[in-house]
């Protein structure tokens, strides 16, 4: 056969259908993957970031669940900012039925850790072992030294940059100066240790080897995600009435008559959608919860119907109702929704400006009771803890106030460092009155009153009693 008579290849044929997962799911470019590549760099340059940057001397973001403190943006928190935390796990919780209303899947497509992690991954299987189309050809030549020494260098590069996950999330936990430091000195905690290669481990594998099936099997949000969206959900949908009946690949219909083009769909049947698919799955069989949303099949359709001079659109976000966005923003659940995360927000606020950094807790000194001293005063002892959530160090003045005449004798102001805290014992006495009959009530009310001299807004209350004897 003449090389004139030999079939051409069709303009937009790709590939025959195969698995992605054989081989390695097909890179392509787009606004979509430009969107992911964007929500990559948005994530994870103040994941790696965040760690080493510090305020008064404090991390800007830490967790030190040992001492029980939160550093958060020049903020300390401590187990008595239950509520505020429990305000902003609701409000993350609302954020995200707010997006599934609206976009399904998409904070799975571009914000999930593991989705972020695979696509970085699936960059350096790229970059090291070539296209899916690459790979296959080379092992179908048999060329097995190339296949495993590209293999191997894949998984190196994937276990440095699990290392680096694990390392920096440990940093959150155990301040990355020091953590730095002790890595460079071999001697990391046991706890340290385990948390890195724990985390870096769990990376490797998730995002190098499990990837879509974790978002298919594992993850309990693509179960539920179904019940919170609506009919007027945009989700990545197959345009069908438009795409078929689809025309073949090879050619044959391309050249077919202007008449019997008509009669056929938009759809050339490349299977390029599915290629690129980091789920594996074809969109064209209808919506199906596998689907992350990730907008590649969109990419990658946009550019067949580019050159196939068809307009873009096969593929695209939609909802069932046929809804725009701004339709779909109208409905009532997502008005809802967003009336309550409005609110919970406010809820954040009003805590966070009500809020005081100073946490005091009195309690009587069990083994000393109501004392009567040798000048015919009465004493008792009490323990004040008192605990400086403030981003500085205050001096702090200890009071009492009763309808009795009860002091403190001598307590100098209290110094506390930020995140610091001390227990006193503190006496507190009545003076001897020797007209005072018996006391009708050995009990009498008091609270102490805890104030950062400096700050008179950081003030605390406790209420006690103080008795005396019979
Ligand atoms: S939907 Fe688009 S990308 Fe998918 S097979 Fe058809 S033409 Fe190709
Ligand atoms: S079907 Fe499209 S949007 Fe859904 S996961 Fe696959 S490539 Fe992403």
């Amino acid at each position: 056969m003449s090389s004139a008579s030999a079939p051409r290849a069709h303009p937009l044929h790709v590939h025959p259908p195969r698995s992605p997962l054989r081989f390695g799911v097909r890179a392509i470019s787009g606004r979509f993957n430009r969107a992911r590549w964007w929500a990559v760099g948005l994530t994870q340059l103040p994941f790696f970031g965040l760690c080493w940057l510090q305020w008064n001397g404090q991390p800007l973001v830490g967790f030190d669940f040992l001492r029980q403190k939160i550093h958060l943006f020049g903020s300390l928190f401590g187990p008595q900012d239950l509520l505020l935390l429990t305000l902003l796990l609701i409000g993350g919780a609302l954020a995200l039925f707010v997006t599934s209303a609206v976009g399904g899947r998409i904070f799975c497509g571009f914000s999930c850790p593991q989705s972020v992690y695979t696509a970085l991954f699936l960059w350096i299987e790229q970059k090291v072992q070539g296209t899916p189309g690459q790979r296959q050809r080379r092992q179908a030549q048999g060329a097995q030294a190339a296949v495993w020494s590209r293999r191997l260098l894949t998984w190196a590069l994937w276990a440095i940059v699990s290392l680096a996950l694990g390392w920096t999330l440990t940093a959150y936990f155990s301040s990355a100066p020091g953590l730095w430091q002790r890595t460079w000195q071999g001697t990391l905690g046991p706890v340290e240790s385990t948390l890195i290669l724990g985390y870096a481990a769990f990376a490797f594998a998730q995002a190098g080897f499990l990837r879509e099936k974790v978002c298919q099997h594992m993850c309990p949000y693509a179960r539920f995600q179904g019940v919170m969206g609506t009919p007027h959900t945009q989700s990545v949908m197959y345009d069908a009435p438009r795409g078929e009946p689809r025309r073949a690949a090879t050619g044959a219909a391309h050249r077919a008559s202007p008449a019997a083009a008509k009669t056929q769909g938009d759809c050339v049947d490349c299977n390029l959608c599915v290629e690129v698919c980091p789920a594996g799955i074809d969109i064209r069989n209808g919506l199906q919860y596998e689907c992350i949303s990730c907008g590649l099949c969109i990419d990658a359709c946009d550019r067949v119907m580019h050159k196939s001079r068809r307009p873009p659109g096969l593929i695209r976000f939609a909802s069932q109702e046929g809804a725009d966005w701004r339709d779909t923003l109208r409905q009532p659940r997502i008005k809802v929704y967003t009336a309550l995360l409005a609110l919970t927000l406010l809820g954040v606020a009003t805590t966070m400006a009500l809020r005081v950094p100073l946490q005091v807790e009195v309690v009587r000194d069990r083994g000393v009771m109501a004392r009567q001293l040798r000048n015919g005063d009465v004493e008792n002892i009490y323990r004040v803890h008192i605990q400086n959530y403030d981003t500085r160090a205050h001096a702090y003045d200890i009071r009492v106030n009763s309808s009795a005449a009860l002091y403190i004798p001598s307590l100098e102001p209290v110094r506390i460092g930020s995140g610091e805290e001390r227990t006193l014992a503190v006496s507190v006495v009545q003076p001897y009155r020797a007209d005072a009959h018996a006391p009708a009530q050995p009990i009498i009310p008091l609270t102490f009153v805890v104030r950062a001299l400096s700050d008179t807004e950081q003030q605390r209350s406790r209420s006690s009693s103080f008795l005396l004897p019979r």
